[in-house]
């Protein structure tokens, strides 16, 4: 099926969505690798965002100025640039490299209220669609089949039980040299989820002809095959 893949010039547009901490971004990064596709992880956009926010004290423990940040969006300019040493396009804010200052539970505590913002959901949205023009790409979020593109070829929602997610977070943060505890982890997942899925500009939810993959047991040799498989066969199309 692969060499299907490989052989076809044919570039489509794959579209992972999901709640926090599902594994996409491993299996976008995979994916993208295996089939020399773009990826974006818009996610790593709204955490850029947030970032900017907390370094100007628009956002912090008991206040959020979003006008003073929707003010200061023309500001902030997101670029990715591929690292040979990571395998992946890392995250620059104004040409500053952001990509583990943004892996921050801080952080994570504050980017589902910055999200719900539609006007940095229209600033981010926009250079998405342009990043995608031309297919040939793999971008992972929240509303990537839904708004961005809603006509992707191939929409993958991810699942997984909530505390199956907390515990690979907590684990990923603990490897990473962060002290915190799980109960913060799972907190700020469930969190996320809520906030994520009932705002009311772009709520995460399942796009009609997304195909859901619950990976609470399974591996992630095992997705990616699946997804693979799942993309062969609409390039050969
Ligand atoms: O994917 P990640 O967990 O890094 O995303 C961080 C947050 O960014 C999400 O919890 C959500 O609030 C926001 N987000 C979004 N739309 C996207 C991607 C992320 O609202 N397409």
């Amino acid at each position: 099926m692969e060499e299907e893949g490989k052989t076809n010039n044919k570039k489509i547009v794959i579209a992972i969505d999901g709640f926090s901490s599902t594994g996409k971004s491993t299996i976008a990064k995979k994916l993208a690798n295996k089939l020399s596709y773009i990826y974006v992880d818009t996610g790593a956009m709204y955490r850029a965002v947030t970032y900017f926010a907390l370094e100007n004290d628009f956002i912090g423990d008991d206040f959020f100025n979003s006008e003073r940040l929707i003010e200061n969006l023309n500001e902030i300019t997101i670029t990715f640039k591929y690292s040979d040493i990571k395998g992946f396009a890392e995250v620059y804010l104004n040409d500053k490299n952001i990509e583990s200052d943004i892996r921050t539970l801080r952080v994570s505590q504050f980017v589902s209220p910055v999200a719900t913002l539609s006007e940095v959901r229209r600033k981010l949205v926009e250079q998405q669609q342009l990043m995608g023009k031309d297919k040939g790409i793999v971008m992972d979020g929240r509303d990537i089949g839904t708004v961005v593109f809603p006509d992707a070829e191939l929409k993958i929602f991810m699942t997984a039980s909530a505390k199956t997610r907390a515990k690979r977070r907590y684990k990923e943060l603990l490897e990473r040299g962060h002290n915190l505890s799980y109960e913060d982890v799972l907190e700020n997942v469930t969190t996320r989820d809520r906030i994520d899925s009932t705002r009311e500009d772009s709520p995460l939810v399942k796009a009609d002809d997304a195909i859901e993959i619950d990976n609470s047991d399974l591996t992630i040799e095992e997705q990616l095959e699946t997804i693979l498989n799942l993309a062969a066969h609409k390039i050969s199309k």
